[in-house]
């Protein structure tokens, strides 16, 4: 950690002692550059550590990606009705973005903490770190279960795999609480977020004689017109007013192809995503698509002429939470945030990959989405005294007290 001043207190800021645990934890967490490309493995080391000498039982989980393992860390039995607090450990890169202050150093200043991964989500792990501390197992009604996952930036492959590891042991925690920034808010909607790789591929051929050819960047525009026409339609489906833009969305973020001016581009690929609202439009959306992809081919083939390969492949799969009340975690979160309404949100998070799985799952963490994986990313120091108020608040629920 640094701060303005040398030698100052680094936590002199918090005003309480969990909070000024919770920076010098995030300060330690700040300083893993655990960029979603890169091994999480020190980090997770560091927090498994950290559990264990406050007499939790601890699992680090390796994946079979190299360098890539989740935790899953136990106060007090391994009964089920658990509940869980779920955050994620991977940041998105630095890299072209312009900090004025050192990413991966946590700077404090003022009433706040810089550095990659404050709000995005190493303050909240670092919260129920602290809080932890304060952990009396043997008077624990119900187990707590803390989940840290790798990968949540590129595709939740991490929460993936802790669903399957919660699957293959039997093991049936109650609710989840996902720590993703809502300002401390129960959120219990969110939308999808899939992403769909199209590749086209035709024939080359000069361009003097583009009877020889097939032309996958024609294609691939032909598709991007049906995609796009395939959103419009969704504005026909009822708004659903909780989200900035009301509707299933499709977007086609990049296209590849082809090469010089004067060949018949012979290969292209179309990147693009749907953000449901809810589960059956993506496979509306889906179904969709692939008919007619069907029916152009089956029309090329009439025509006797060339016929491209069109393949389409899933890159990511992260589903829509759907508020479901009263469930167990809504109801739970609700009653120790003191607060009496659930929010939506517009960003994806994992909590859609653990309600599919049949989890109860809300989203309540510290911070502001606004910050996420901005340059000179910041949290306030009071939304992190929020948090460990909350997660104290939390336990004691948990508690014979
Ligand atoms: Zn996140």
């Amino acid at each position: 950690m640094t701060t303005n001043a040398e030698n100052s207190e680094p936590a002199s800021l918090a005003t309480s002692e969990l909070g000024g645990k919770a920076i010098d934890i995030l300060a330690k967490l700040v300083a893993f550059p655990s960029v979603s490309s890169a091994a999480n493995r020190d980090a997770i080391a560091y927090i498994a550590d950290y559990f264990g000498e406050l007499g939790a039982s601890v699992l680090r989980l390796p994946s079979e990606q190299a360098g890539k393992e989740n935790l899953w860390v136990t106060f007090g039995g391994s009964t089920d009705g658990g509940i869980v607090l779920s955050g994620h450990i991977d940041v998105v890169p630095v890299a072209g973005q312009d900090w004025h202050r050192p990413p991966f150093v946590l700077t404090l200043e003022s009433d706040k903490v810089y550095g990659r991964g404050t709000t995005d989500m190493k303050g909240f792990v670092a919260c129920v770190m602290a809080a932890a501390s304060q952990i009396d197992s043997s008077r624990l009604k119900r187990p707590l279960h803390i989940a840290v996952t790798f990968d949540e930036e590129v595709g939740c492959h991490g929460a993936r795999e802790l669903v399957a590891f919660l699957k293959r042991t039997g093991t049936r925690p109650a609710a989840f609480l996902v720590g993703e920034p809502t300002g401390m808010a129960v959120v219990d909607r969110h939308k999808g977020s899939v992403g769909f790789t199209t590749e086209i591929a035709g024939k080359a051929a000069h361009s003097s004689q583009i009877h020889l050819g097939l032309n996958a960047i024609q294609v691939a525009a032909e598709l991007v017109g049906f995609l796009m026409s395939l959103g419009e339609k969704q504005k026909g489906g009822r708004a659903d007013e909780a989200f900035p833009y009301p509707y299933p969305s499709i977007n086609v973020g990049s296209i590849r192809g082809g090469g010089v001016r004067n060949i018949v581009a012979p290969v292209c690929a179309i990147d693009w995503e749907v953000r449901p609202i809810l589960p059956g439009q993506l496979n509306e959306i889906r179904e969709a698509f692939s008919e007619h992809v069907r029916d152009k081919l089956a029309e090329r083939q009439r025509w006797g002429g060339l016929v491209p390969e069109i393949v389409t492949q899933l890159v990511y799969d992260t589903p829509p939470l759907i508020a479901n009340d009263p469930s167990e975690a809504r109801n739970l979160a609700l009653q120790v945030s003191g607060r009496n309404q659930t929010l939506a949100v517009s960003y994806g998070t994992e909590a859609g990959i653990y309600q599919e799985a049949g989890f109860a799952t809300v989203v309540c963490g510290p911070g502001d989405i606004q910050q996420a994986h901005t340059a000179d990313e910041w949290i306030e120091i009071d939304q992190l005294e929020q948090c460990v108020a909350f997660l104290q608040r939390l336990f004691e629920h948990c508690s014979d007290i």
